[in-house]
């Protein structure tokens, strides 16, 4: 199998018109898309063979939640895949313990959570990163234990600091820290209690011109992506690399 590319298009683009111009110029079997809610259903009708991702999800079934979307909402879109703990979410209030049942939700209805984890740039720099994605891991996993098949999981690895919020100067973190934290991910999932194989990929800054460097390493199994998702010349690119470093599932 390719490696897994999922294009974040955060709160972008304005308008309908714009978003479905921009998945027929990027739809590709190994292009996961992840638009903003409105624009979902219109980009599952343009789209022939990307696979659908949601952005975020609520914890609730069903009933008086004023601007939330369940997971049944989701998959009666074709839904696919949903991101959970993204640290623009947890910056909004998501705890640990909110993505733990945004993740039980999802795997409730049969879609695949990408759980998002990583430290911030203060905890980076105090030698906390390990603690922090440790905590992230094993809260959200462990409330979740008796879930199955918890092995459709994708983990991935975006260290806050290295995220561009369309800073387009952004640096993103280097290759080897990279694997380093993917092999650190992997070393706590795949012991028991948890005994389990995710893909685990990267986030932070990936643009067409540095990818490469990051998909080429056997550990790094894909990579979310989020500004440069919206040049189709830079995501085709980054596709382009990932078709061509295959990893292991
Ligand atoms: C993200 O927010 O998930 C992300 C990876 O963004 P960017 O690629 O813009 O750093």
């Amino acid at each position: 199998m390719v490696k897994l590319i999922i294009a974040n298009w955060k709160m972008h683009p304005a308008t309908v018109e714009e978003a479905v111009a921009l998945a027929r110029a990027t739809d590709s079997p190994d292009l996961v898309l992840a638009p903003p809610f409105p624009f979902i259903k219109p980009v599952a009708d343009a789209v022939r063979s990307s696979p659908l991702a949601a952005q975020d999800v609520s914890y609730e079934g069903s009933g008086a939640f004023t601007g939330e979307v369940s997971a049944a909402e989701l998959v009666s879109l074709g839904v696919r895949y949903v991101i959970v703990g993204h640290s623009e979410r947890r910056a909004r209030g998501d705890t640990d313990e909110v993505v733990a049942k945004k993740m039980e939700a999802v795997l409730a209805h049969g879609m695949t959570p990408i759980l998002c984890v990583g430290e911030t740039r203060e905890e980076h720099d105090a030698g906390k990163a390990e603690d922090v994605v440790h905590r992230q891991l094993t809260v959200v996993v462990s409330l979740n234990a008796n879930r199955s098949p918890l092995n459709a999981l994708v983990v991935a690895y975006e260290p806050v600091w290295a995220i561009s919020r369309g800073d387009p100067n952004a640096q993103p973190d280097t290759p080897d820290h990279a694997v380093h934290m993917i092999q650190f991910i992997r070393d706590t999932l795949t012991p028991k209690p948890y005994t389990l194989n995710p893909r685990i990929i990267y986030g932070g800054s990936v643009t067409a011109k540095n990818a490469r460097s990051f998909l080429v390493r056997a550990e790094i199994e894909g990579a979310l992506v989020g500004g440069a998702s919206l040049s189709p010349e830079n995501i085709n690119t980054i596709v382009s690399y990932a078709s061509a470093g295959r990893s292991t599932k």
